[in-house]
């Protein structure tokens, strides 16, 4: 009889375990408390030997390396806007990058032969037994596994309900970021832009996109539809 695997979470780490862990022949399930996988993200890069043969052997290169974006430059400047640091699109992207929500779906296809996954559920207790782990669902009837896994995020549900409150285990630094697109109405080129004053309240990060979420090839025209923004803030002086 083969292993029963339960991870929790289906974004890059849960996918990705649920691909090895079927070819090694484990029984794997992964539940997911989104209603669906989901989607969004900018871009995750991948850089050397390690990451590409690893996806080489996992089967998605290929399919990786045609939603590569291509990379974008990063530009920093200084208050008054003079450029302090350029790092070209190459530099920048790596060897492949992939929006992260494109990275999921091709990692969950890729998983989805050999993988059960259960949506719009989530782990509400964890209890060994003598043959392996209880676990009760919020939706779907109690089951048994032989191993549970938490690939559920920085704010882990199964950290919690495995080894107690995460503020006993996550330390906040005080940085907040967050991103959203809008209309470019300053036309700016393909790119980011960002300013960073340690300290400070929050700055921004323009970075254009042909699409939400898809960051532009070095090759495709330049884009003036869809700007994404960036704005980060820490209390620290
Ligand atoms: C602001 C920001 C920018 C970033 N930019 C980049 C970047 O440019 N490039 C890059 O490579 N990386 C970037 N990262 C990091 C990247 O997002 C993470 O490394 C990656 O998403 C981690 O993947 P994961 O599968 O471990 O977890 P996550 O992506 O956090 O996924 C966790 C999954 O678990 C699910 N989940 C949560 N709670 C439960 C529950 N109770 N039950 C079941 N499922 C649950 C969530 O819905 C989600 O699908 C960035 C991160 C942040 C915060």
């Amino acid at each position: 009889m083969s292993t029963k695997v339960l991870i929790s979470g289906a974004s890059i780490a849960g996918p990705a375990l649920a691909y090895w862990l079927g070819r090694y022949g484990f029984e794997t399930t992964v539940v997911e408390l989104a209603p669906a996988l989901r989607g969004g993200g900018q871009a995750v890069d991948f850089r050397g030997e390690t990451h590409l043969t690893v996806l080489e052997r996992m089967g998605v290169l290929d399919e990786l390396r045609a939603l590569d974006t291509g990379g974008s430059p990063i530009t920093f400047i200084d208050g008054r806007g003079r450029q302090l640091l350029h790092l070209p699109a190459d530099f920048a992207g790596g060897d492949v990058e992939v929006p992260r929500g494109e990275l999921a779906q091709v990692l969950y296809q890729r998983s989805l032969p050999r993988t059960e996954y259960l949506f719009d559920d989530s782990i509400t207790a964890l209890e060994e037994t003598p043959t392996g782990i209880r676990v009760a669902f919020r939706q779907g009837a109690p089951r048994e596994f032989d191993l549970v896994i938490g690939a559920d995020g920085l704010h882990s549900n199964i950290r919690r309900l495995a080894f107690g409150p995460e503020e006993h285990y996550v330390r906040h630094l005080g940085y907040y970021a967050a991103t959203w697109q809008l209309p470019n109405y300053l036309d700016l080129p393909p790119g980011s832009v960002g300013l960073n004053v340690p300290g400070g309240l929050p700055r921004s990060a323009p970075t254009t996109a042909t699409r939400p979420g898809r960051v532009p090839s070095s090759s495709s025209p330049r884009p003036n539809s869809v700007t994404t923004a960036m704005t980060w803030h820490s209390r620290r002086r």
